[in-house]
């Protein structure tokens, strides 16, 4: 395994599309990196850099000691797994997970090893004979893996490798991506736009933007301390919810109060000792970011009326294990009676709660975000 390091890289395509411009990332011996991002903001132009397989505009690429820039793709030792898989067709499992060795003209024997270690890891054993097309995606996306595993290369590089499988496989996979990295410790760079994947998956997840890095952080730092709202919005499922809104003194209080629409909510003077920098703020617009899970129904809590907003429920989605609430924060507040009820209802019959229109009141709680 190895390092990986890039240091302000570049790629412009011939048609002048800047896919990533001045790329800096250090990644760990050992780490597992995530690329995340929208389509089209080069993440897979990114890889492809690292793999050699896109040149590099400008900057420098560094795998382990070694700039690589000029270096060819087979001579990186860095294995690559496609979204696609792009497994032989005609090749059996067992030769197919062989196919990279046999090129390097390693000894059949040690061949036949590395190969049935890889099948023991990744459950492959009794398909070891069969070809891709017998094969589930799920199998065949261990096929893809395996010929990762078995070059024992200095990184992984994945491409949406589990973009292809129904939802429940990749769960399954993504968990025993995660299983099989930690126990053979190679450095990974791990591409997808879905930001579930990304925030189970990463050491770190590194946010990209239009080609252009937003934030490299872990998992939880992303979430808890996005530096932007590109990132706020984009890290979180369902999103936070990022409202307009003026931030005004309140006199009264040395507090101040965030203006929404025709209702207010107060900021409390505590909160504006704890982050002080929220003080440069009053008398400008914000957006202010609240995580769907930090708001609670005022009518449930005990709460003073300013730290709560009124509004309208639009829509219950009931998932099971949670239950979704949409709710228009800039209408005039409607007040309808069964406020109270509202999540012992929708908890005991959603259909009958998503077809009344009921106020819902969002609290800001303390783990609320201002910006
Ligand atoms: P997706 O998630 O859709 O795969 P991505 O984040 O991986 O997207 P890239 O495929 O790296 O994005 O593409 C980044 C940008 O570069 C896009 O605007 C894309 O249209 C452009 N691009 C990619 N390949 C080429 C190419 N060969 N020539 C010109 N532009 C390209």
């Amino acid at each position: 395994m190895a390092s990986i390091r890039l240091a302000g890289v570049s790629k412009v395509y011939p048609d002048r599309t800047a896919a990533v411009s001045e790329l800096a990332l250090d990644i760990t011996e050992g780490e597992f990196l995530v690329l995340v991002g929208p389509s089209g903001c080069g993440k897979t132009t990114a890889l492809r850099m690292i793999a050699g397989l896109e040149e590099i505009s400008s900057g420098t690429l560094t795998i382990g000691d070694r700039v690589v820039n000029r270096v060819p793709a087979r001579d990186r030792d860095v294995a690559m797994v496609f979204q696609s898989y792009a497994l032989y067709p005609h090749l059996t499992v067992r030769d197919n997970i062989a196919f990279g060795l046999q090129l390097r003209k390693m000894p059949k024997a040690e061949i036949a090893k590395r190969v049935e270690q890889a099948a023991e890891t990744l459950g492959l054993t009794e398909h070891l004979d069969r070809r891709p097309r017998n094969l589930s995606g799920g199998q065949r996306q261990r096929v893809a893996m395996g010929r990762a595993i078995v070059r024992k290369p200095h990184a992984f590089l994945m491409d949406e490798p589990l973009s292809n499988l129904d939802a429940k496989l990749r769960v399954q996979m993504r968990a025993e991506i995660s299983r099989i990295q930690r126990d053979l410790g190679v450095t990974t760079v791990y591409v997808t736009h879905d930001q579930v994947e990304a925030m189970t998956l990463g050491d770190r997840v590194a946010v990209l933007k239009k080609g252009v890095l937003q934030q490299v952080a872990p998992p939880q730092e992303l979430y808890d301390r996005p530096t932007n709202i590109f990132v706020a919005g984009f890290i979180g499922s369902p999103s936070m919810n990022l409202l307009q809104a003026r931030l005004e003194a309140d006199t009264g209080t040395t507090g101040a109060r965030l203006r929404l629409g025709e209702q207010t909510l107060a900021v409390p003077a505590a909160l504006l000792a704890e982050r002080p920098r929220l003080r440069d703020y009053i008398g400008h617009d914000v957006a202010v970011g609240i995580r769907p899970e930090d708001m609670e129904d005022a009518e449930l809590v005990d709460t003073p009326d300013d730290s709560a907003l009124t509004s309208t429920t639009d829509l219950v989605e009931a998932l099971g294990s949670e239950i979704l609430l949409h709710f228009q924060l800039d209408a005039p507040p409607v007040v309808t009676e069964d406020t109270k009820e509202l999540a012992r209802d929708v908890g005991a019959d959603h259909l009958d709660a998503a077809s009344r229109k009921s106020d819902i009141i969002a609290r800001c709680s303390p783990r609320s975000r201002t910006k």
